[in-house]
């Protein structure tokens, strides 16, 4: 399964260790956001880095776990409530003129969004490889809520989302280089090329050929 690797700027103490070991350069950038087109996914920065600020992430996400409807329905209607219980901490919290009833309302709407965003990954919101998403996503494209809605935003997340059903799923490959040496993955479609040297063709074996 193809990954990416990805630093959490939070945890990064900026030792530059990844640095060293990425053997194509891909935590080597000005904005600190690891370059997706140059990682290989082979995880060594997340080995070497001390802070545990990297992390590998799988470019292809499994299907959400099968929940029946008459749970799906129950988990939103939770989802549901717990959001008017968020709406009425916060309308509490505004309506107040004491600091300390303000700051524990926003405690209770911050704790109660958390649960409300959990219990709606559970009832097949699991972003991103859900249809559910999908479904959603595509009703606000066609009626947007508000007339600042941001549609381009929308659906430039559209195009990247996997169809349901698609035929997204497309196998991986791994080659070894024979001029460098280097093990990278590649999807199934791609063309073949070291990252690290740039050799092609016939210098580059399929893993299990390797
Ligand atoms: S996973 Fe490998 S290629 Fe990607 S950034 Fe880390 S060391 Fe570099
Ligand atoms: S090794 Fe970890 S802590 Fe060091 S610069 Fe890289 S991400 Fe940051």
């Amino acid at each position: 399964m193809k990954k990416l690797a990805v630093r959490n700027l939070r945890l990064c103490t900026k030792d530059c260790l990844c640095l060293y070991v990425c053997p194509t350069g891909a935590t080597d950038t000005e904005n600190s956001v690891i370059d997706p087109a140059k990682c290989v996914g082979c995880g060594v920065c997340a080995e070497a880095c001390p802070s545990g600020a990297i992390s590998l992430i799988p470019l292809e996400m499994p299907p959400q776990q099968p929940k029946t409807e008459e749970i799906k329905g129950l988990l939103r209607a939770f989802a549901r409530r717990r959001t008017e219980e968020e709406a009425a901490a916060r309308r509490i919290g505004r309506a107040s003129e004491k600091e300390g009833l303000r700051k524990l309302m926003a405690a209770a709407a911050m704790s109660t969004r958390l649960v409300t965003e959990d219990v709606l990954r559970e009832a097949g919101f699991m972003l991103p490889q859900c249809p559910e998403v999908r479904e959603i996503l595509e009703k606000l494209a066609d009626e947007p809520p508000a007339p600042d809605f941001p549609e381009e935003t929308l659906w430039r997340l559209l195009g990247k989302l996997p169809m349901p059903g698609g035929s997204g799923e497309k196998k991986e490959i791994s080659y070894r280089c024979g001029v460098c040496g280097l093990v990278f993955p590649l999807t199934e479609g791609e063309t073949p090329e070291c990252p690290v040297c740039g050799a092609k063709g016939d210098k580059l074996l399929p893993l299990e050929n390797a």
